[in-house]
């Protein structure tokens, strides 16, 4: 019998932030960081050129669960804001990782590591827990004007999702490989790369635009019968490179219409909607329906299922409108 992921309590979204290093350009610019972690939990903006209104306007010091400094490396980021979430995945929980944040702030940079590092400890688990028999499974895809495609496939037809009483929503015709070995993980993460440079050379600006779902589903099952433990379970967990936070800072203001215009992104303005209910507890009505994102993630985000959600920040005070979105953002998931 497979239970869907279940186990665990009712869990929080734990809520940290990243700050990236000021790049050449903006260095060359004479650009300074406006921003600064004063201690693990919290960020100040010290922007000394504020007026007094200003300042009293917007509030100068935000906390979460954590944030890390602009020097803080991938490694970091992963071992204390991702992986217990990631790694619940090998114990039954389904489980989602995000990056959220503007354009070139450091959204990819960030996941596409942690993915990695998420997979190699998934590895590690399943072969010292030689009681129980795993199988792994990968896929990969991509959200773009509400439609998805499938990233390990070389065409790019949309596919349709189908509601699936047992397991929710599924994406139908996705591919799903069966993980060999390492090497097999680091093909697919290339064919996944590849797909997706394909996609933005061909339409414009994509990469900004598009959500990238990479999906890492587990069988468990006990090998020995006479145990205790002798449950089985498929549980998946999520890593989620959102396109750019710019496309939904019209959703801020809290009832503004869903208006269908080139900048705006219904999956990522509904996945804001869902993630705010959800930081208010997990009850009463989520609309989860009104995406494909939040279709797809269903599973993975209601219930005890369990999700981390990494903001990332640019520096430079030309972003400071931006920042400030991303942070109300975060507040607001906490
Ligand atoms: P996004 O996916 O949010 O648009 P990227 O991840 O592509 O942004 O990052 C934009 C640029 O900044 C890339 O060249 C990337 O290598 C660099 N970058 C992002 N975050 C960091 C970081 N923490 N340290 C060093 N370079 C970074
Ligand atoms: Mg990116």
């Amino acid at each position: 019998e497979i239970m869907p992921g279940s186990g665990g309590h009712e869990e929080k979204i734990f809520v940290s932030v990243r700050l990236r290093p000021l790049n050449s350009k903006e260095i060359l610019r004479n650009d300074v960081s406006d921003w600064e972690c004063i201690n693990d939990n919290t960020i100040i903006f010290k922007n000394a050129n504020l007026s007094a209104s200003e300042r009293s306007m917007y509030p100068t010091a935000y906390t979460f669960d954590r944030v890390f400094r602009s020097d803080c490396s991938t490694r970091q980021v992963y071992e204390q804001a991702a992986k217990d979430v990631a790694l619940s995945v090998v114990s039954g929980m389904n489980s989602s990782v995000f990056a959220y944040g503007q354009t070139s702030s450091g959204k990819t940079y960030t996941m596409t590591r942690i993915t990695e590092y998420a997979i190699a400890d998934i590895y590690d688990y399943m072969q010292k827990h030689t009681e129980r028999e795993f199988v792994l499974k990968f896929s990969a895809m991509e959200i773009y004007n509400e439609s998805v495609r499938d990233l390990l496939s070389p065409d790019c037809i949309p596919l349709r999702l189908l509601d699936d009483p047992e397991r929710g929503t599924t994406v139908e015709k996705l591919t799903e490989e069966i993980l060999r070995d390492w090497n097999h993980v680091i093909e697919l993460l290339s064919v996944c790369e590849t797909q997706r440079q394909i996609g933005e050379t061909s339409l414009n600006d994509t990469s900004s635009r598009s959500h990238q779902i990479i999906r890492l589903t587990i069988e468990s099952s006990s090998r020995e019968v006479f145990v205790k433990d002798n449950s089985s379970f498929l549980s998946a967990t999520n890593f989620v490179d959102l396109a750019g936070s710019e496309r939904a800072s019209q959703s801020l203001s809290e009832g503004t219409r869903l208006k269908e215009g080139c900048h705006i992104n219904r999956s990522l303005l509904t996945l804001g909607t869902v993630i705010r209910k959800l930081g208010k507890g997990r009850n009463g009505h989520i609309p989860y329906r009104d995406s494909k994102l939040t279709r797809i993630l269903q599973t993975s985000l209601a219930g005890n299922a369990r999700t981390a959600i990494i903001c990332t920040l640019s520096p430079a005070c030309i972003h400071v409108e931006q920042s400030r979105n991303t942070l109300l953002f975060a507040s607001c998931a906490k």
